[in-house]
């Protein structure tokens, strides 16, 4: 294929039998959220640039670096959304959905875009389920945002991950942490990378952030935030722990961890797989109390979270538990003539709610039976000459082996059978 029709670097197509995988973790997560409270919202892929840029910050990786920033044919700068916290909340406020009753709690699925470098878990259009809760400044709303998160993971077979939690104060603490985590760096700023001395200035916090071993390893005695935590943020965050502990929910404490983006205010978490690597990050969240104010609306504090599905669904994969089942019937006709009939028993069986197949062309029985095998259908139907002059169908169950009769129109029946329903 000619390089320049081929998807552009970093877009991948999702192909069967990975897309059973993808729907199976997002019917579980829309079935859990449900449980929640949480509904579904739909945002628009594009935004205006600046929903993005006032509320991820403009000089984050994200703003500076990865946008996809396009100007319309009418000279307005639209971006694809790199994320969807902000745009949830552009529509939160635009909707007026803070006049509904606390707690208002949305979630979403769709596509990313990031301009990064693509590579294993890392793609320039990646998808994320998300959830937000509004309205609630209580640390018992944090509590269970994770408890969902821990529902959905070990639903979907993913029990030993790590689940980190920090805070990363407020307004009021923040300050005074900058400036003796600046002090620290000043020593050896040297020592640190060029992104890392540009952040020294501009936000020091990332510093912490970075994947640099070297950065990693000259920070490892910096002060933590949560000696600096004003009161109101250390009772959050202490409450929140044993809210956690109460519901039985593992995490570990991480001070270090303080997200990419600028929204976030106390509470931050990330759930990681345990296998080392800069892409082991499945899910990130936290709260964010002033973005709604920063978007117009009134003060609304709120706290979510963002789930990477393409890293979701390789973790999955490689457990190698979730398989698609076959159909439940292929049907078979020995001739061209018995299809007439075949068709009919197709279409009231599949009306009825099941996946059925039937062998096309004029293959043999064996080829026809070896097809039925590899679909990995439970049931064999076969019209033969000699079940249309009895009036009947034979069926085979492909586990066992066994067989029997039904009449050509007990469709009731049929469906019990390939329901594995007692008839
Ligand atoms: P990372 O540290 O891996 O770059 P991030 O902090 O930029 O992640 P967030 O913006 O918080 O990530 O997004 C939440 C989740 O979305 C991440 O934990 C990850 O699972 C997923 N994610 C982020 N960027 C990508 C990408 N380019 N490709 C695939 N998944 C991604
Ligand atoms: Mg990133």
């Amino acid at each position: 294929m000619k390089e320049r029709l081929r998807a552009p670097k970093g877009f991948q197509d999702v192909i069967p039998p990975k897309t059973f995988i993808w729907q199976h973790i997002e019917d579980r997560a829309r079935k859990i959220f449900k449980n929640y409270g949480f509904h579904e919202i739909r945002v628009p892929v594009v935004e205006h640039t600046d929903v993005f840029v006032r509320s991820i910050g403009e000089n984050t990786d994200i703003v500076e670096k990865e946008m996809y920033t396009f100007n319309d044919r009418a000279g307005r700068s639209l971006t694809l959304r790199p994320e969807g916290t902000a745009s949830v909340v552009r529509c939160y406020v635009q909707n007026g959905l803070y006049t509904m009753p606390a707690p208002q709690r949305y979630f979403y699925t769709g596509p990313m875009f990031r301009y990064e470098r693509p590579q294993k878990g890392r793609f320039r259009q990646f998808y994320q389920i998300g959830a937000e809760a509004f309205g609630v400044d209580a640390p018992y709303i944090d509590a269970e945002i994770l408890c969902m998160l821990n529902d959905f993971l070990s639903d979907i077979g993913l029990d030993g991950l790590n689940c980190e939690i920090n805070s990363i104060g407020c307004n009021k603490c923040r300050p005074g942490y900058r400036q003796a985590l600046k002090a620290y760096l000043l020593s050896g700023l040297d020592g640190y990378c060029e992104d890392c001395r540009r952040r020294y200035d501009i936000n020091p916090l990332r510093v912490l952030d970075c994947k640099v071993p070297s950065c990693i390893e000259a920070s490892s005695d910096a002060p933590v935030i949560t000696d600096y935590l004003c009161d109101d943020c250390s009772a959050h965050f202490r409450k929140l722990r044993k809210y956690l502990d109460s519901m039985e929910i593992k995490y570990e404490l991480n001070p270090r961890l303080v997200r990419g983006l600028d929204y976030y205010t106390g509470t931050t978490f990330e759930i990681t797989t345990v296998h080392p690597g800069s892409q082991n990050a499945v899910v990130a969240g936290g709260r964010y109390d002033k973005l709604v104010e920063e978007f117009g609306g009134p003060s609304a504090p709120a706290v979510g979270f963002a789930i990477g599905m393409e890293r979701l669904v390789e973790l999955v994969s490689d457990m190698d538990i979730v398989k698609e089942p076959g159909p439940g019937l292929f049907l078979i006709c020995l001739n061209e003539e018995y299809r007439l009939t075949g068709i009919r028993i197709l279409r009231k069986l599949r009306f009825s709610g099941l996946w059925c197949e039937m062998g096309f062309g004029a293959s043999s029985l064996r080829s026809q039976l070896k097809k039925a095998d590899r679909a990995g259908a439970r049931y064999v139907f076969i019209i033969g000459e000699d079940e249309i002059k009895a009036g009947r169908i034979k069926y085979r169950r492909l586990s066992n082996g066994e067989e029997g009769y039904l009449p050509l129109d007990d469709y009731e029946n049929m469906a019990r059978l390939i329901s594995d329903e007692r008839i």
